[in-house]
């Protein structure tokens, strides 16, 4: 394996017989320079490489949270755009929140539907003291492990698509359908500036999406992609539990913190089993409610901290609650929510703060078998490079779920194998050598999904 500069063994073989002082010195300066973290060098064919000095390029734009400068990220991609020849077009439904959309024209006559190519620019907050390098400077190990925010989640996605497109111009290939790639704001914070509005919008509908690809997860195996083909629903849920208000020195049945503690308590127990479950084996994270615990909330505030002799009249708790995504597993909890968890019989009540929109009471997946040709497409270019495709649900959220209440089928897939998942993670990587492996995963998708010319019958 290339290491860094530090011990190039044919480096100092290559001074033969010079003083032994003369070595050493060449030492101390290397190893001074590696520890001050100008010799942070990866391993010399990656860091010549044109492809990996652009995703780093975009790495070291810093689009975190809690307030993005989009600005630059965009200014950036739209040179890119206009590299490979690409159209482009930035939509602002709120200011300073551009959404940025890149174009191919398909030279189909037909209105085909269009191929979308969706990836978020904003990136999630860090500590940076907890950070190995600066999670801005997109810095490489003697392993070619490239260390940013963003670094999986998910630049890595979006510089895979923009340098599969480049690799297919570069080969006279064109498609035959649209095929937009799409820079988005926000996702990291709910995405209402970004596919929040963009996907009921009349731009969105010009666009004829018939597939949409977004993020999904690294693999950890050398052979096979996690797809993700749907999300479980999250519902965002606060229990509150009213009345019974009295001097602290008293007893009395059903005070309010008395009730929640009831229902926390049988929360518990539900969230124990479920647990029980994923730990067994019987079941997957994927397949069961996760109920996690998130605030509390009671007293009576005085302005440096709690009266001590009242039973607070209201206590609430908040719970975030994600749900296979079916009509039944949604009756299921609901039910224990108004029987259990809420019961009006306790003097409480509940609302979500947040509730994933479904379509007919479910919420929509997409179909991850041949039957869906883009499924089978997806699943060809993967077998082209000796890959399986390994369907399951998103267990958090992601943009896929907007164009999916659209109809349109959505999979989340993030072609990288061998890296361990470390998203919104301390020392978040992606390997360099994998990022370009990576890359022709995409060059084999979009082939595929570009040139294939069937109507499907489905033409708005
Ligand atoms: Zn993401």
């Amino acid at each position: 394996m290339e290491s860094s500069g530090v011990q190039k063994p044919g480096f100092f073989l290559h001074l033969g017989a010079r003083s032994l002082w003369f070595r050493r010195f060449c030492r101390l300066v290397l190893l001074l320079c590696f520890f001050a973290g100008v010799g942070c060098r990866g391993p010399e064919d990656l860091e010549q490489n044109l492809a990996i000095q652009r995703f780093r390029t975009y790495l070291r734009i810093p689009t975190v949270h809690p307030d993005p400068d989009y600005q630059p990220a965009i200014e950036f991609l739209l040179a890119q755009a206009k590299e490979i020849g690409l159209s482009t077009r930035t939509i602002e439904f709120v200011s300073k929140k551009p959404i940025l959309l890149m174009t191919w024209k398909g030279s189909s006559e037909e209105k085909l539907q269009s191929v979308i190519l969706n990836s978020h620019i904003d990136v999630v907050p860090v500590e940076e003291e907890k950070w190995k390098y600066p999670p801005f400077e997109a810095q490489m190990d003697e392993d070619g492990n490239i260390f940013a925010r963003g670094s999986q989640d998910m630049k890595v996605v979006g510089m895979m698509y923009l340098e599969a497109l480049r690799l297919l111009k570069d080969r006279g290939w064109s498609p035959v359908r649209d095929i937009h790639v799409l820079w988005v704001p926000d996702e990291e914070v709910g995405s209402d500036d970004g596919w929040g509005r963009l996907y009921t919008s009349k731009e969105f509908d010009e666009l004829n999406a018939g597939i949409v690809l977004d993020e999904g997860d690294d693999s950890l195996f050398n052979n096979s992609y996690f797809v993700n083909y749907g999300e479980k629903a999250m519902w965002w849920l606060v229990i509150q539990a009213t009345d019974g208000t009295g001097h602290g020195s008293l007893y009395f049945d059903n005070s309010a913190s008395e009730n929640l503690f009831k229902s926390i308590a049988s929360i518990n127990a539900f969230r124990d089993s479920q647990m029980a479950l994923v730990r067994s084996g019987e079941k997957t994270l994927q397949e069961v409610v996760v109920v996690n615990f998130v605030f509390l909330n009671s007293g009576s505030r005085t302005p440096d901290g709690y009266t001590m002799n009242i039973q607070p009249s209201m206590a609430e708790a908040g719970f975030d609650v994600r749900i296979p995504p079916t009509r039944e597993m949604a009756d299921f909890v609901n039910k224990r929510i108004v029987e259990e968890w809420a019961p009006k019989a306790r003097n409480m009540s509940f609302y979500f703060t947040c509730k994933t929109e479904t379509k007919d009471g479910d919420v929509p997946i997409s179909k991850a078998d041949d039957s869906n040709p883009w499924w089978y497409l997806l699943r060809m270019a993967a077998s082209k490079l000796n890959a399986t495709l390994i369907p399951r649900l998103q267990v958090g959220g992601t943009d896929s779920s907007f164009a999916r209440l659209r109809g349109i089928d959505a999979f989340g897939i993030t072609a990288i194998q061998n890296v361990p998942p470390l998203y919104h993670d301390h020392n978040e990587f992606m390997n360099g050598y994998e990022f370009l492996k990576g890359i022709n995963m995409m060059v084999e998708t979009i082939d595929l999904y570009g040139s294939f010319s069937d109507s499907l019958n489905q033409e708005s």
